[in-house]
């Protein structure tokens, strides 16, 4: 009898999870209804999405308000990423998290200001202590925007538990109409070693999807043998939004039985990249598609089940299998794929031969690669599997294999420069040439003495560049001796190519003054609010430096009354 309590109260947090989590305690941290471009843990580029994407109606400037009552624990504010992003902290342990913010409320506005002018600094991270800026729930804190790395207006929000690890804001209440159930673009197999086969064939096949009327699928039927793995492409759509979100949970099931799982329920951000692993790499860098792999090839992720099998298939000859998908909304809304396969083995196909080079990369041992002026070091575990790698060396252009593997850990590339003269020296840089046309894009590159590195988590091809050409500055709202009294602004434009704006520093009459950075834009921004002028002609000084060193001097004049 105990026991069968047991058993019913462990169900029913399985069956329940949304219990454990409070759900009255947060409110919408904004005032119009939540309609979502972006769910929490979909997939981005090397990362799980963090939080919820609000949308805010193609516009800036809605009021976010606390969404509970709490202390304002961390402010950041940096040219990409997040842009202007505040942290709250509450009693009850969670903290939440609002970003792309286009400016804060008053008093919170006041307070990173004051720091700004004291550190020179337009990006700066600060961490008020419990009794600076308390807040209550619904206070107004700050207002949305576009800043750093959004790329329309919106409010990114986030809910972290005591160990920073961001959780979907869906479970804590934050809610959303969507009676949609999510829908499937792809499904392919992948035939796992050398004697598995799908359909005649022991490379990955694009299975086909037949959609049923009432939105689930079948799958015309396969014939295969060995071991094989399954991947799927598949999003969600919310009611009253068009755009592709991610799903919330993904599970197999082999004959009946549960075979595997995923559940985008919370995640760790050291564990985010690991979504290389997830997702078939390969193709999502060829295709910008994210293939979700439904078994585990000895991924870390938390958000794969482990109680279950891996999710491979192991297809037997003169056997029959039933092979389903359900994927699920957070709103319970399920989408099943239904698939048969005969195991038929097939002992007449040719093996693929495998392509090898003389540089066989062991995963779980470091090496260093040396050709000419150039050194490659790859650490230990950087990469998940063994393989043999592509390393020619041509002049000064590195061929490192190609951006089809993912990298786990960072890997060093190193160029003896001691043939350059030394004028040319302080302008070299390590590019990543990306795309057909090869365009090189700066990779963060340090140097000590003759020795330039970089850092990268990319494979593909490398060379040295040079950039001799400072940056450009010109003014964006106003001329040389220009009367301005009536202005709230002073924008100025800035740019740099090849290597990239790195910092920059302005002041009026010898005192500095904070500009705003929006590198979307190219504009730098100063606001007369900020009372740092006050002179009736003003000396405005501008110094630009791009990531090499090159900078460039603007000064104009100004008038105000
Ligand atoms: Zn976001």
């Amino acid at each position: 009898m105990r026991l069968n309590l047991f058993i019913l109260l462990l169900y029913s947090i399985i069956a329940y999870p949304q219990s454990n989590y409070p759900q009255d305690y947060f409110v919408n941290p904004l005032e119009i209804p939540t309609s979502l471009s972006g769910t929490f843990a979909e997939l981005r580029s090397n990362h799980f999405h963090s939080g919820v994407d609000i949308k805010t109606r193609q516009r800036q400037g809605f009021k976010v308000l606390s969404a509970a009552s709490g202390f304002v624990s961390r402010i950041k504010v940096t040219f990409f990423g997040y842009g202007k992003a505040l942290y709250i902290t509450h009693p009850n342990g969670y903290t939440t998290v609002y970003a792309h913010l286009q400016k804060f409320a008053p008093e919170i506005e006041a307070y990173v200001k004051k720091h700004q002018y004291e550190k020179e600094s337009y990006e700066i991270e600060l961490f008020p202590k419990a009794d600076d800026l308390k807040v209550s729930k619904g206070d107004v804190v700050a207002f949305s925007g576009n800043s750093g790395g959004s790329l329309a207006p919106h409010l990114h929000f986030e809910i972290r538990d005591n160990q920073e690890r961001p959780l979907n804001p869906m479970l804590f209440g934050l809610d959303v109409k969507d009676t949609t159930p999510p829908f499937v673009t792809a499904l392919y197999a992948y035939p796992m070693d050398k004697t598995s086969h799908v359909n005649h064939s022991n490379v990955r096949q694009k299975l086909r999807l037949i959609p049923l009327q009432n939105g689930d699928y079948s799958v015309e039927n396969i014939e295969a043998f060995g071991k094989i793995g399954i991947g799927i492409v598949t999003n969600d759509r919310q009611d009253y939004a068009p755009n592709k979100n991610g799903v919330y949970n993904i599970q197999t099931f082999l004959n009946g039985s549960q075979a595997y799982e995923l559940d985008f329920r919370r995640f760790s951000f050291d564990e985010t990249r690991h979504i290389n692993r997830l997702i078939d790499y390969e193709h999502y860098k060829k295709k910008k598609q994210y293939i979700q792999k439904l078994y585990n090839d000895e991924n870390p992720l938390s958000i794969i089940k482990p109680a279950l099998s891996d999710g491979f298939l192991v297809i037997k000859d003169s056997a029959d299998y039933m092979y389903k998908i359900k994927v699920n909304d957070f709103k319970n809304n399920p989408t099943w794929i239904t698939m048969e396969i005969k195991g038929i083995k097939n002992d007449s196909l040719n093996p693929e031969i495998q392509k090898t080079t003389p540089y066989f990369i062991q995963a779980h041992h470091a090496t260093t690669l040396k050709e000419g002026r150039v050194s490659v070091n790859i650490f230990k575990d950087s990469f998940y599997d063994d393989f043999y790698m592509d390393f020619e060396v041509h002049n000064d252009t590195l061929i490192l294999h190609d951006d089809t593997l993912p990298v786990k850990k960072s890997i060093a590339i190193s160029y003896d420069i001691s043939n350059y003269k030394e004028v040319d020296k302080e302008r070299l840089y390590i590019a990543n040439l990306l795309g057909y046309s090869k365009h090189p894009v700066y990779s963060a590159s340090e140097r000590k003495g003759n020795q330039l590195t970089t850092l990268t988590k990319n494979l593909g091809t490398y060379a040295l560049a040079i950039d001799t050409i400072p940056p450009t500055i010109r003014p964006g709202n106003f001329k040389d001796k220009q009367w301005v009294s009536n202005y709230q602004y002073l924008k100025i434009k800035i740019d740099d190519t090849p290597s990239g704006i790195s910092n920059y520093r302005a002041t009026v009459n010898g005192k500095w003054i904070l500009m705003e950075y929006d590198y979307k834009t190219k504009t730098l921004t100063y606001n007369f609010n900020d009372g740092i002028i006050t002179d009736t002609k003003n000396n405005l000084k501008l110094i630009v430096t791009d990531n090499v060193g090159n900078s460039s001097t603007f000064e104009t004049l100004f008038y105000r009354k």
